[in-house]
């Protein structure tokens, strides 16, 4: 194994771990890994810095083989003309419609695997029959049963991505946004014909001599993440729940101790459920095979967002978040980690050679060197997924007892929120009109409004630091906090989902999460609440519209906001602008790269208010954060005529 040199090693002296990170178990592992001379995402950033000024501030571009350009004191514009206005613009949209593309490639696997498995070509159910039928009616779809429903369901989907003709848009934006939004939306040029349209249109306006104008740059953006939003997260999200089932809260835990040192471990750690599923099915069927090599049994957890998918619908414990993705591998007993696609640091090969750990990649589209790759087909995915499992089971006998060292900490977390689930433990206390408890409780005050904190890990912000205390002060002041994504990991890991978490919220918050916690059978809600993984940011979607429509106010005017506090993806840039474009005052860290262009950077945080009812804020201080977001709720609420 390659040692590190005197230079790497003072990084991590330079930031101690504890300074990296406020996750007890990643710090133990962080230590361990600096012993073992692992070098891990934490040393990488160190390693990039300082970052380039340019590019942070996006006043850099090399979109054509005339460049690379950058804005500087004696050139105002790139070579063919560009200026920085349009360099940040133009970046943005690029980034918006990368993660755009990213959940639209998603939505459309789910699409295919709904349309397959209603026709006997793979092996998957359709589980949520209800959920099925829910979707269909909302599309206006007729159909005589399951199958014929599912297939006309899967075929609206896939004509969205694929829809080319204009004058036309989107069947799931029409399906979940609303009125107010759509008029907003179609006033100012950006309602979207159809998925992959959009995304080529925005790859074909950015490229050199084309869009220049920052301002029509920056409402393309909108366009994209509208395609996100409608294309990408509500439409992975709902066809996920008819495959899979609607969540349901459940109790589960998180955080490293949930590896097993008796056990074979599987890691699974990306996205998209169709794997995942499979792998935890694989896993149950080979249990006596892993008991033959000696292990108690086979444990698979989760890593990110195909974590959360899994720790919502089935209750599957979660290692952790982006930023625990390589240490899970440096605590030495995971005998495989099994990826699909997205935000799977190719360095997990790297840190693997230091273990036992297989990396086995299985999307066509996410190859790794130094992983071995096994293709995940999904007619065969039983097939696939069983051979998985052995190379996991095999590897049992390959672990180096010396080398593991399992953090002895885990979280309880209560998990799996959905719209749905909520609606039913509301309508134990209101059958007649279950959001009635809810819009009661804003209205006096008990819960002020809500935040979304939502998104990525970022090694350039302390780990899960922003996530945990802009939660706390939140929850302190009566906010109810909904959360997704690694954001969600984040609060489990830290405690705030647990069953004790209630305690820790105002004693407005605390009494409505009482109330809803005996409806639902247990002592109290969580403070915050895990709504999935990132593309179930759409759930928060139906939640607003369902909200608005109650109260009869647009969505721009509610007591909420948003946050991404520690983004990194170009994903969390695409959600955000989608929540922005819903009316939803969304904060950001770090910053996207838009300083470089005041134009731009006024444009974002200031002026889009007046044609969105939202806008994006920055800031680094969690503490400063949560004043500002519960300053706009309280702001938003006195425009309601409500107490602030
Ligand atoms: S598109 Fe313009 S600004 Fe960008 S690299 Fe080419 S010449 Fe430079
Ligand atoms: S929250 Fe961000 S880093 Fe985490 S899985 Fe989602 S996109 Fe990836």
């Amino acid at each position: 194994m390659e040692k590190l040199h005197i230079k790497e090693k003072l990084h991590l002296k330079e930031s101690a771990p504890g300074e990296l990170s406020i996750d007890v178990a990643n710090v133990e592992l962080l230590e361990k890994a600096s012993n073992e001379g692992i070098k891990t995402v934490f040393d990488r950033e160190k390693d990039q810095e300082p970052h380039c000024s340019y590019c942070v501030e996006g006043v850099s571009c090399r979109i054509c083989l005339m460049g690379p350009c950058r804005i500087t004191k004696k050139a105002d514009r790139g070579v063919c003309g560009a200026t920085g206005d349009t360099m940040v613009a133009r970046g943005l949209l690029r980034n918006v419609s990368g993660g755009a593309a990213a959940h639209l490639d998603h939505a459309r696997h789910a699409a295919l695997i709904l349309l397959e498995a209603a026709e006997g070509k793979v092996p998957y159910e359709i589980k949520d029959e209800k959920k099925l039928r829910t979707i269909a009616k909302a599309l206006g779809i007729k159909g005589d049963g399951k199958k014929d429903l599912a297939i006309k369901v899967a075929k609206k989907a896939l004509e969205d991505l694929g829809r080319q003709e204009p004058n036309e848009t989107l069947a799931w934006l029409k399906m979940h946004a609303p009125e107010e939004r759509i008029e907003t939306w179609r006033n100012l040029g950006v309602l979207p014909v159809g998925g992959d349209r959009t995304i080529t249109e925005s790859m074909h306006r950015t490229t050199m001599g084309s869009d220049a104008d920052p301002v029509n740059l920056l409402l393309g953006a909108i366009k994209s993440a509208l395609v996100d939003g409608y294309a990408g997260l509500h439409m992975a999200s709902d066809i996920q729940d008819i495959l899979f089932g609607t969540p349901t809260p459940k109790m589960s835990k998180a955080s490293f101790g949930v590896i097993a040192e008796d056990h074979v471990n599987i890691a699974v750690h990306g996205h998209v459920p169709i794997l995942s599923e499979k792998i935890v099915e694989a896993a149950d069927r080979l249990q006596k095979e892993a008991k033959k090599e000696g292990a108690k049994g086979i444990n698979v957890v989760g890593i990110c967002c195909t974590g959360n998918e899994l720790l919502m619908r089935q209750g599957i414990p979660i290692a952790g978040n982006e930023l625990n993705s390589e240490l899970a591998i440096v605590s030495g007993a995971l005998e495989a980690m099994a990826v699909d696609i997205q935000c799977i640091y190719p360095s997990v090969t790297k840190v693997a050679e230091g273990y036992h750990t297989k990396i086995i990649t299985t999307s066509p589209i996410a190859k790794i060197p130094g992983a071995e790759h096994i293709e995940f087909e999904e007619s065969r995915a039983d097939e696939v997924a069983d051979e998985i499992v052995r190379k996991a089971i095999k590897n049992f006998k390959n672990r180096d007892p010396d080398k593991v060292q399992i953090p002895n900490i885990t979280t309880e977390a209560m998990v799996g929120f959905s719209v749905e689930s909520i609606v039913d433990v509301l309508a134990k206390i209101s059958p007649e009109d279950p959001l009635k408890p809810l819009v009661d409780n804003i209205a006096n005050g008990n819960i002020k409004g809500a935040v979304a904190i939502v998104g990525c890990n970022n090694p350039k912000v302390k780990h899960d630091f922003m996530h945990v205390r802009i939660a706390e002060d939140l929850i302190k002041n009566d906010i109810l906090v909904i959360a997704t994504g690694c954001a969600a990991i984040a609060h489990a890991k830290g405690g705030l989902m647990s069953p004790e978490g209630y305690k820790k919220a105002g004693k407005g918050l605390q009494a409505v999460l009482k109330v809803l916690g005996e409806a639902a059978g247990v002592e109290a809600l969580p403070p915050v609440l895990h709504f999935g993984s990132c593309v179930d940011n759409g759930r928060i979607g139906v939640l607003l519209k369902a909200l608005s429509d109650k109260l009869g106010v647009p969505i721009k005017d509610l007591p909420v906001a948003a946050s991404a506090p520690e983004a990194t993806t170009e994903k969390a840039l695409s959600i955000g602008t989608w929540a922005v474009s819903l009316g939803v005052t969304t904060h950001v860290n770090p910053l996207p790269r838009i300083t470089g262009s005041a134009a731009v950077t006024k444009l974002l945080t200031k002026d889009i208010e007046s044609l969105l009812g939202a806008k994006f804020i920055g800031g680094s201080n969690p503490h400063e954060v949560a004043k500002t977001l519960k300053k706009h709720i309280e702001e938003k609420r006195k425009k309601l005529g409500l107490a602030a």
